[in-house]
């Protein structure tokens, strides 16, 4: 890919950006820069940005606009992500994606890789979905990927735990979140000819091959 490129994982909650993320962002020497865990690692250490996040993460709301661009556009402005970076979990909202367009560096772009995965399949793996304490972006699943050892995570030994969005209702709540909010999106980056779309309903070395091959072509 080019250097100076923002890549976008575009996609409804379990279609497998973080995953994807994680392993192409170690591949293409990229930070994986996911709002997600920038507010879980501020709900465990209890900043107040944490506290204000955290009652709308529970209900599986989008945290409201201001807060989430503020603290992306600081992250993204650290010196790792001089060379372009991956998203995961941002933009969710079509102010989210202007306020993105105006704080790219000139001469960069955004494009943005839509994984498409049918809801049935969503909430399955939202289900069984077990995530590393020590790092997020390791993911296993109780019967897709089960870990070797119960409770523990295979690449790094930390503690697995099930995220509190991940029950069923919530997972419902977010998936219509999705539609409402993040969807529109879609059409944004479709009508500026930056969207991709992937097929997510795959293995995930499926989908990291498709999205490999992408990435190495021109946008
Ligand atoms: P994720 O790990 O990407 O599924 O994000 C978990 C939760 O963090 C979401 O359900 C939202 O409450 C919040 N969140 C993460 N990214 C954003 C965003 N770009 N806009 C609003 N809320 C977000």
């Amino acid at each position: 890919m080019t250097r100076g490129q923002v890549v976008i994982l575009l996609g409804p909650p379990g279609s497998g950006k973080g995953t994807q993320a994680a392993r192409l962002g170690a591949e293409l020497g990229l930070p994986h820069v996911a709002t997600g865990d920038l507010f879980r690692a501020n709900v465990s250490s209890g900043t107040r940005l944490g506290k204000r996040a955290k009652g709308f993460m529970d209900a599986g709301e989008l945290v409201p606009d201001d807060l989430v661009t503020g603290m992306l556009l600081e992250r993204v402005a650290a010196e790792d992500c001089a060379g372009g970076y991956l998203l995961d979990g941002f933009p969710r909202t079509v102010p989210q994606a202007e306020a993105l367009e105006r704080g790219l560096a000139d001469g960069w772009s955004a494009r943005a890789l839509l994984l498409e995965v049918p809801d049935q399949v969503l909430i399955e793996r939202a289900a069984g979905r077990l995530i590393c304490r020590m790092d997020g972006a390791h993911i296993h699943h109780a019967l897709l990927a089960p870990p070797r050892r119960d409770g523990i995570c295979d690449r790094c030994g930390g503690e697995l735990y099930r995220r509190k969005d991940d029950e069923p209702q919530v997972v419902r709540e977010r998936l219509e979140v999705y539609r409402r909010q993040t969807e529109p999106l879609v059409a944004f980056y479709r009508a500026r000819g930056r969207l991709e779309l992937v097929d997510g309903d795959r293995t995930p070395d499926e989908v990291c091959s498709t999205l490999r091959e992408l990435l190495g072509r021109a946008a």
